[in-house]
């Protein structure tokens, strides 16, 4: 028995996709750069996947690109920021941040930026006046993740961005987790980031929204694909298969996020009839559909998570990406939670493959393991 509630980390790929994949790899092999018939009817599936893309998020499609992963857009993104410095040398950027976007933008601080952190309460809002207080003539760019990774709790991009947009500074909204989840504003949004595999596409695929492209500087540099912003031939079965899951996932929208939402609610509901200490994070907060963030009274949810996974349950501790690691999650940290919260937690996220049946089968055997180390404690 598999039950996989590890949704946020990765999904599994639409069935449509993954039947249809042979096919694609069979039509499509020619490479989309070449100027023969053979090139070019690639090239037109991925100019139709940039337009279907764009159309979806309404901006114009000229300034979508595609990436290999969301990590890869938001490294252009910052990275670019060293190259447009003039005297602005100031990123302010919410603690709560995915590392994708947090480490990059460390990584800056070796090319003199300054990095000022937003305050974020304990439901995990990031304060507007607190940015507001904080934009100063040398701000170059604001960067606030939409929807959470490890709680789900939604920003207010949309005020983020018209706060940036009367101030004239550039704002990036890392939208990896509520894209076709959330409505997305993209009128006051520069940059956004979007991943394939968090929205049943397979691995290998990303997308970097720029509203001023000129402002990217390329981290390849080659053949001058994507407009010159990303050499290297384009992952076309990629791209494809992302054209592909973002249709269903627009088609649907309404009904995968009812069903998801639901199975969330019905865990949380479940699972706090039997361990009643439980505390779900942000529950009263806006919050995407997929994510549950618990923590558990006296246990470590890293032990808990291993066992999870011999009895067939898999969730993640922190995020999927530092798992392996017993460092506390930044992001609770974040909120003002204490080291030790921080390490009794796990999160639960859900996805349109999941079933009822096995939200109740989980919820079960998270109680089952839940009294076997909370006894041992
Ligand atoms: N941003 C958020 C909020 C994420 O959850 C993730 C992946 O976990 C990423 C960025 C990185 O995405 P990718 O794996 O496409 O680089």
């Amino acid at each position: 028995m598999k039950i996989y509630l590890d949704n946020a980390a990765t999904t599994k790929v639409f069935n449509e996709i993954k039947e249809n994949f042979p096919k694609i790899l069979d039509e499509y092999y020619a490479n989309p750069n070449s100027i023969h018939s053979e090139g070019q009817k690639v090239k037109n599936q991925i100019e139709k996947a940039r337009r279907e893309i764009a159309q979806v998020l309404d901006v114009s499609y000229e300034n979508i690109i595609f990436t290999s992963c969301a990590t890869e857009g938001s490294n252009t993104i910052i990275k670019s920021l060293i190259f447009n410095k003039k005297n602005k040398d100031e990123i302010l950027i919410s603690p709560i941040e995915h590392k994708s976007v947090l480490v990059p933008a460390r990584f800056l601080t070796k090319f003199g930026f300054k990095l000022k952190y937003l305050k974020v309460d304990k439901d995990g809002k990031v304060d507007l006046d607190d940015l507001k207080r904080k934009i100063t003539s040398k701000t170059a760019l604001v960067c606030v993740v939409h929807a959470n990774n490890e709680t789900g709790v939604l920003q207010d991009i949309e005020k983020t961005g018209q706060i940036c947009k009367e101030k004239e500074i550039l704002f990036f909204s890392d939208t990896v987790q509520s894209f076709l989840k959330e409505e997305i504003d993209a009128e006051n949004i520069d940059f956004l980031t979007i991943s394939g595999h968090k929205i049943n596409a397979p691995k290998g695929i990303g997308v970097l929204y720029a509203k001023n492209k000129d402002f990217l500087v390329p981290l390849l540099h080659g053949g001058g694909q994507e407009e010159g912003i990303r050499s290297g031939t384009q992952n076309v079965s990629g791209i494809i298969a992302l054209n592909k899951a973002v249709n269903i996932w627009a088609e649907n929208k309404d009904k995968f996020c009812e069903k998801i939402k639901n199975l969330r609610d019905s865990f949380e509901g479940k699972l706090k009839e039997l361990i009643s200490d439980i505390e779900i994070v942000s529950k009263n907060t806006d919050r995407v559909c997929h994510i549950s963030n618990i923590i558990f009274p006296k246990v470590d949810a890293q032990s808990m998570l291993l066992a999870l996974s011999s009895r067939g349950v898999f969730v993640s501790s922190g995020s999927a990406c530092s798992s392996g690691t017993p460092t506390p999650s930044h992001v609770l940290l974040g909120y003002g939670y204490t080291e030790d919260e921080a390490l009794r937690s796990l999160r639960f996220s859900f996805g349109v493959h999941n079933s009822f049946e096995e939200v109740e089968k989980a919820v079960k055997i998270i109680k089952e393991v839940f009294d076997k180390f909370y006894t041992f404690y």
